[in-house]
């Protein structure tokens, strides 16, 4: 019989100190949503049922006396770091679910320039690190939007990517070695080699799990040398998204890696560059990296634009601003929320990826869609901002007026259909329904389609890993 709410929080505190076990409503309230349901929140409406408490893991031994615990009785964890979730992550959908909050395991391990590498604890936040490593002349050369809040833990759960990625790629990349703990209390460690050949690569079942099969401990990391000396900032106007996706192509496959390389289109470009934008679309490249390099990376693209004569160079300076604030830190977020609340105007955005051959007729055929299909719309734009060899992706930036709908409608009314439009015709054209937030809850109705045959794998290590179905319920794996 499943235990009552007194009975969990009661066998927790003997579990852990009772100082780790929060139960305290309004924690517990916002404990049961993340980003995707702000709109409800900002209105002091939640629909997700409360969890039981939040517990404060502080060593990787809580985490295992936690997870079996919940194991043993069939309680739905939710695993937690940085809680800036933007896709139902965080969401406890389950009755009685335990939020397991790993911000307290907050050290930095070990800096090891000789191996150039840094092991921190899941709780670590990304600033502290880079931080840390920036007073050493090195970098992790991870930059999410988000790096001042979000943790290690986190954004190796939902297989992040910041905005150098071109060069550095995404923490899939950079993720040298991980420890983790399964339901069952089974502490794993993958050791810190270079590369191997023993097997699939098992990073890969923990990187991107988003809580869904195991909770990360701890993570080592590559380190790079950091050396914003040498870097060079390009940018450009162009007439459309068409070339410009061209432009992005012919840089890649020619071999030259920036660390920077985005293609904004001219309702998203006019959001962000006003000043300069002209209504038309944005185009911008930084070069980074040793000096010689970072020259005849940049050389080189300014040589493969001129092959455009539509593009307009831009003065760099208004770049370098607006890039020194790009990533929101709380008062951002506190901003944006009292925005929110002032004007009914809210923004969000979808993110898929796609090969060349298809990504603009995507870019296309979705903010065609939107236009004609959704109501209250104010800004229907996206940009690409990671390139690949074969393909880049797509982050859709979809406002809108909430109107004549209570909070609880918000997301059914706009949210819901925004996302259904570029979900499936991003999985009908052939590409991926998700770049970098994660599935989270709302984008699992599609996962089968997204993985076709394949999901057959995904399958079996829920079944492997989770066997009594205790991890994130409805996170990347449908809520039977
Ligand atoms: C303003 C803003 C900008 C953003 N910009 C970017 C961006 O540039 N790039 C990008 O990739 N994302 C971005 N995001 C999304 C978000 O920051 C990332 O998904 C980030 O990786 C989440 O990290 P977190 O520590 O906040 O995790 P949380 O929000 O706490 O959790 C995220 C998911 O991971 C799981 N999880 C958390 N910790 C663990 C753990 N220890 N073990 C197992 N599972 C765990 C959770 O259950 C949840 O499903 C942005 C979000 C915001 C609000």
């Amino acid at each position: 019989m499943a235990l009552t709410r007194e009975a969990i929080v009661t066998a927790l505190v003997d579990i852990v100190d009772p100082d780790q076990v929060v139960t305290d409503e309004a924690v517990l309230k916002e404990s049961s949503i993340d980003r995707f349901r702000r709109f409800e929140e900002l209105h002091g409406v939640y629909t997700q049922p409360l969890p039981a408490a939040v517990v404060y893991v502080r060593s990787t031994s809580d985490v295992v006396k936690v997870l079996q615990f919940a194991n043993k009785h069939g309680i739905n964890i939710v695993p937690r770091t940085g809680h800036t979730a933007t896709e139902g992550g965080l969401e406890t959908v389950v009755e009685n679910s335990l939020v397991v909050d790993g911000s307290a395991m907050n050290k930095v391990i070990k800096i090891d320039p000789v191996n150039m590498q840094a092991t921190c604890q899941c709780g670590t936040p990304l600033l502290v690190l880079e931080d840390q490593l920036r007073e050493l002349g090195y970098t992790t050369g991870h930059s999410p939007q988000s790096k001042p809040l979000a943790q290690l833990g986190g954004l190796v759960a939902t297989r992040s990517i910041g905005q150098f990625s071109t060069l550095y790629g995404g923490i899939e990349e950079m993720v040298v070695g991980l420890e983790a703990v399964f339901p069952n209390g089974q502490i794993t460690r993958i050791k810190n080699v270079p590369r191997r050949a023993a097997g699939p690569d098992i990073r890969h079942i923990i990187i991107g799990n988003e809580g869904a099969l195991c909770y990360i401990t701890e993570i080592t990391v590559k380190i790079f040398k950091f050396m914003p000396e040498n870097n060079i900032l390009l940018g450009y106007t162009l007439e459309n998204m068409k070339t410009g996706f061209e432009i992005l192509r012919e840089v890649m496959v020619n071999g030259y890696r920036p660390s920077v390389a985005r293609l904004y289109d001219e309702e998203d470009g006019a959001y962000h560059f006003s000043h300069f934008a002209n209504n038309r679309c944005v185009l911008i490249f930084m070069a980074e990296g040793p000096k010689g390099i970072a020259e005849a990376t940049a050389a080189a693209i300014e040589e493969i634009v001129t092959r455009f004569p539509e593009c307009e160079k831009v003065d760099t300076r208004y770049i370098k601003t607006w890039f020194d604030h790009l990533n929101w830190d709380a008062t951002d977020i506190a901003q944006e929320r009292a925005e929110i609340v002032e004007t009914k105007n809210i923004g969000n955005t979808t993110e898929i990826s796609a090969n060349w051959e298809i990504i603009n007729q995507i870019y296309e055929t979705c903010t065609e869609r939107m236009r004609n299909e959704i109501p209250d719309m104010t800004i229907i734009g996206g940009h690409s901002s990671h390139s690949y060899i074969n393909g880049t992706n797509l982050y859709f930036v979809h406002y809108y007026n909430v109107v004549d709908c209570k909070p609880e409608e918000e997301i059914t009314k706009y949210h819901w259909p925004i996302k259904k439009i570029i979900v499936e015709e991003t999985i009908k054209a052939g590409g991926s329904m998700c770049h970098h937030h994660g599935v989270g809850k709302h984008r699992t109705p599609w996962i089968k389609d997204e993985h076709g045959s394949s999901y057959y794998i995904l399958e079996t290590l829920k079944k492997a890993f989770d066997p009594q179905g205790i991890m994130n319920r409805g996170t990347i794996y449908p809520k039977s």
